[in-house]
């Protein structure tokens, strides 16, 4: 197995740049290819709304080895590429990469821990922009608490069923141009047991279906903006010598993630 070779750096400027905004001040350049994609698919050439679906630890090579799980997924994006996320591939490493765009040695989340990330992120660039931003996330998770303190709306859940449920309403009522949804139940149950278990995989399968009803409340709530969906995870995972799942090598299987973008146009 090969290493994936565009760095997960890359992300932030480019979903910055599909809602033509400013991107992160230290962000890493956009991709080309969303660019396009966002140009040749909006109606408006630009993404208006932008939903952004983060499940915990879904690796590259499980959409290799269980691609018909992936369907539900596929059904509502065009557009996959592979990314090499940012090391050690702990969650509070890589979503800070995410968002920021920087290297670890530049927004500080080095190993892992929880701090609040100092480092201009995404979320920054959407409220400068006048974005009103929702965060639907667990309570205690990496997501819930790096991007403390900016001037977005949070909504700390039990779970990625009740995160999921939020987002759904969240949608309905209409009052974000992004929301963003953090599941973690297929990592938890790596740890708990493998990553091929029957509850690892029925917990990969279940995020899958949370993203397309997500997609699919889009297509009615959001129906006139061209809607920006994006299916993105924070690294990979792999089974251990003690039997039991874990990410934290310099390993395709913790490091490559693939990561899906789809566009949904406006019925103007
Ligand atoms: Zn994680």
């Amino acid at each position: 197995m090969t290493f994936n070779t565009i760095p997960l750096t890359r992300i932030a400027a480019s979903l910055a740049k599909a809602m033509d905004i400013k991107p992160p001040a230290q962000a890493d350049a956009p991709l080309p290819q969303i660019e396009t994609f966002v140009k040749d698919h909006c109606i408006s050439g630009k993404a208006e709304r932008m939903l952004i679906y983060n499940p915990d630890a879904i690796g590259q090579w499980l959409i290799q080895k269980y691609t018909d799980d992936f369907a539900p997924v596929m059904r509502h994006t065009q557009l996959a590429i592979p990314f090499l996320t940012a090391f050690p591939p702990v969650t509070p490493v890589c979503f800070a990469t995410m968002y920021t765009g920087a290297a670890p040695e530049i927004h500080g989340i080095r190993k892992y821990e929880k701090p609040v990330v100092k480092t201009d992120s995404l979320f920054d660039a959407f409220v400068r922009a006048g974005k009103r931003v929702a965060l639907s996330a667990i309570t205690g998770s990496s997501m819930g608490i790096i991007w403390s303190g900016k001037d977005i709306d949070y909504f700390l859940e039990k779970d990625g069923e009740a995160a999921t449920a939020r987002a759904l309403e969240l949608l309905d009522e209409d009052q974000y141009d992004v929301i963003v949804v953090y599941t973690m139940e297929y990592d938890d149950n790596i740890h708990a047991t493998h990553p091929e278990s029957p509850v690892s995989h029925a917990s990969m399968v279940r995020h899958n279906q949370q993203f397309a009803e997500l997609a699919e409340k889009t297509t009615s709530a959001w129906k006139q903006y061209d809607t920006l969906l994006v299916y993105a995870t924070d690294h990979g995972i792999h089974k251990t010598i003690f039997g039991t799942g874990n990410h934290y090598a310099d390993i395709p299987e913790d490091m490559n993630v693939t990561e899906f973008f789809g566009i949904q146009p406006a019925e103007k």
